[in-house]
């Protein structure tokens, strides 16, 4: 089922998501919704309090962007392990539509996190799919990418945005 996704500045994209306790099948309804918003929305990635959902979980897949080979992976309670390196990227995100930015980040990552079977899997990511994990952790953490820049590309991020959901009523 396709999920209304949640938009800036919506309090539920502030608050740190809850750890998964146990993997149910409304977990699994969750995961399946999550990959259907997100592939609805043209997105790469998702976090489930995008759509009001205040859990640690996330999907990927980055099969809509051509040149990097892709990645499509549930992370349920995810963590990063180790990271290196910085990469830049005008990123984009389904809770600020039309708002890109751009966002320096790590270009590696080793994370773990648990599948859908409940079972712990370390996964390395780099470039692309490292982007987009970084991008949705933040939002599993109540951070969205405005709060990746500062001073004056803030504000004037912020005025865009505001512009242009004023443009769309
Ligand atoms: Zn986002």
């Amino acid at each position: 089922m396709v999920r209304e996704i949640v938009r800036f500045p919506n309090p539920v994209l502030k608050t740190p998501t809850q750890k998964v306790d146990v993997i149910d099948e409304e977990i699994r309804k969750l995961v399946r919704d999550m990959f259907e918003t997100m592939h609805h929305a043209e997105g790469v990635g998702l976090a489930a309090n995008q759509i009001g959902i205040s859990l640690r979980v996330m999907v990927i897949d980055t099969t809509p962007k051509k040149d990097s080979p892709p990645t499509r992976l549930v992370l349920i309670n995810p963590e990063v392990v180790s990271a290196e390196g910085v990469i830049s990227y005008k990123e984009g995100c389904l809770s600020f539509p039309g708002l890109t930015l751009e966002v320096e980040r790590h270009s590696k990552l080793k994370v773990k996190a648990l599948n859908l079977e409940g079972e712990e899997r370390e996964y390395n990511l780099e470039g692309f799919p490292a982007i987009v994990f970084q991008h949705e952790m933040d939002h599993l953490m109540g951070i969205t990418f405005i709060d990746r820049v500062n001073g004056l590309r803030r504000r004037l991020a912020l005025e865009k945005y505001s512009k242009l959901q004023k443009q769309k009523v």
